[in-house]
């Protein structure tokens, strides 16, 4: 299912916020792959708002390196390399590992709750084979885990990053999700153990896994514009 929703011409005008929101997902749920363009007057249409706060939208996706402003070009799905794609992994896990070692100190049985709750909801749309949402919910499982740290330097750094690997995605072999549910649900136990150590290697085996399916090759021909992307939608909901 396709996040982008066209607004009803009853409803009141989406927020910048909401428009926001609904495009970010929709490139973290890897519906916009990189490179699509991303038109202003298109996208002001779409939504029924002007093309300022369209501007806006764009601006702050960019601030996030979701999308890339090009001068008298317009604005752009990002694109990485498959080296950056790399070296976001490899961050990624050197900042995992503190986190778990932090947060094995100090989670509650509140937090734990609220994770588990999390891994369930996971398996409940990895077996509805609901890969937007499983997609989401995986990110969200390290997010959550990074809210939880007390230095608020890394969990902002992890925040800033992930979202980052969606723009990964076009590299990887699979279609699969980047997560396994088995996989999160060791992590959490072993910090529930207060196993800090084997919790960062399993972290960092599951990394290593995610980035093992990244390859250039799968990143040829996947480019599809904004324009068709919101007119199959359209098409499939007539
Ligand atoms: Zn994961």
């Amino acid at each position: 299912m396709v996040s982008i929703r066209r607004q009803s011409k009853s409803d009141p005008k989406p927020t910048e916020d909401f428009i926001y929101t609904d495009l970010y997902n929709a490139i973290c749920e890897r519906h916009l792959p990189p490179d699509t363009k991303l038109g202003e007057a298109m996208l002001a249409d779409h939504y029924g708002v002007s093309r300022t706060i369209i501007r806006q939208v764009l601006l702050r996706l960019s601030s996030d390196r979701l999308v890339k402003l090009e001068p008298n070009r317009g604005a752009f799905v990002s694109r990485l390399s498959l080296e950056e794609a790399r070296q976001i992994y490899e961050a990624w896990r050197l900042v995992e590992a503190a986190i778990i070692r932090d947060v094995t100190r100090s989670i509650t049985p509140e937090q734990v709750a609220s994770l588990r709750a999390l891994i369930a909801a996971e398996r409940v749309a990895c077996d509805e084979q609901n890969y937007p949402l499983l997609t989401r919910l995986s990110t969200q499982f390290h997010m959550q885990l990074a809210d939880l740290c007390s230095n608020k330097f890394l969990s902002r750094f992890l925040k800033e990053l992930i979202p980052q690997t969606s723009l990964a995605y076009f590299y990887e072999i699979r279609k699969m999700p980047v997560c396994t549910k088995d996989e999160h649900s060791d992590i959490l136990e072993l910090i529930v153990a207060g196993n800090a150590e084997a919790a960062v290697e399993t972290a960092r085996k599951h990394l290593d896994g995610i980035e093992a399916a990244l390859n250039a090759r799968a990143a040829v021909d996947r480019r599809i514009s904004l324009v068709d992307k919101l007119n199959s939608r359209l098409s499939s909901l007539s």
